[in-house]
């Protein structure tokens, strides 16, 4: 029998899909970590266990002791599973504008959410956060936007199974930013491991990583209001911005070309690696993160215009 009995056995080793729908240059592959087929539908499954179970490790969390983080809801999602397995309480600060469904889900697996104004950006969910964190007893602050295990989270994981799903043939890894984990921890996976490595960055407009002002955007789970001491900009080979336009014109044709029904952090992604793939020489490998699945973005319109 092949039986998974606990949660955390269904987090990572996602799929490697190619992408084939598009014309690329001679030789040039595209592949991307379809990370929405975890089990809470995002790659920050992987974050949620990772930082849970390196908390109980270092005695900072026990069964009854309450995660409390500030989330747009993913990381969120994926810590209230692990809540589950660790059996601990969750509640988590989210600005209002994020998805409904991210929101109905943490509620569903348990967790308390405290909705912040959408117009105080995150960095008003975080210190709502610590609010919290000292008013109630016995709980435990995550942090992910300062904690270095988000990204050895992805140091530990996702670098590693990129380079073995491919067989060590990665040349380009391309992802976009939240908090930076994802892309600082792989990029630092691969460029310790694969002698040559090209690591691309991506955000939206609306995020400061090219020189940009905060503002708002509608791809959801990206931008940067400020960079994470945790993230080493010497990983930045190259910064794509990529507009909600690009990246929502993306998210809709690979759902129709490819039959992936993929977030818009995935459709900005795919347009840079497209644009990254458009001056490649032939041989290059490119790697890309599908982070989270369009089904948890439908009440947003993020078909709107397709359907
Ligand atoms: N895409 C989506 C949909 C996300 O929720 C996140 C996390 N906010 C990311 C990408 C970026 O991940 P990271 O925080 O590791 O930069």
């Amino acid at each position: 029998m092949r039986i998974k009995q606990k949660l955390n056995q269904l987090v990572g080793h996602t799929p490697m899909y190619e992408i084939t729908c598009y014309e690329l240059p001679e030789q040039v592959r595209l592949f991307a970590k379809l990370e929405f087929l975890s089990i809470g539908g995002s790659i920050k499954d992987r974050l949620g266990f990772y930082l849970v179970e390196q908390a109980i490790e270092e005695g900072k969390l026990q069964p009854g002791s309450t995660i409390i983080e500030p989330t747009a809801g993913n990381t969120g999602i994926g810590l209230a599973l692990a809540a589950i397995q660790y059996e601990l309480q969750a509640i988590f600060v989210t600005p209002e504008k994020f998805s409904v469904e991210k929101q109905t889900l943490m509620r569903a697996l348990g967790a308390k959410v405290v909705n912040t104004p959408t117009e105080l950006g995150m960095e008003h969910a975080i210190k709502k956060a610590k609010e919290l964190a000292e008013e109630i007893p016995d709980a435990f602050l995550p942090n992910q936007f300062h904690n270095e295990h988000n990204p050895n989270t992805y140091y530990n994981s996702l670098g590693p199974e990129l380079l073995d799903d491919l067989d060590g043939k990665v040349d380009v890894f391309i992802a976009g930013a939240g908090s930076g984990g994802t892309f600082t921890g792989t990029a630092r996976y691969l460029k310790e491991n694969k002698q040559q490595v090209k690591t691309v960055i991506v955000e939206p407009e609306g995020s400061i990583l090219n020189g940009g002002k905060p503002g708002p955007h509608k791809t959801e789970g990206i931008g940067m209001e400020f960079i994470p001491r945790f993230v080493d900009t010497d990983l930045f080979d190259e910064i794509y911005t990529i507009s909600d336009e690009q990246a929502f014109t993306r998210t809709a044709e690979i759902a129709k070309a490819e039959g992936l029904l993929v977030g818009s952090s995935s459709g900005a992604a795919l347009e840079a690696a497209l644009q990254e793939a458009k001056n490649a020489p032939p041989g290059t490998n490119i790697v890309t993160i599908f982070p989270d699945s369009s089904e948890r973005y439908l009440s947003t319109g993020i078909y709107k215009g397709v359907e």
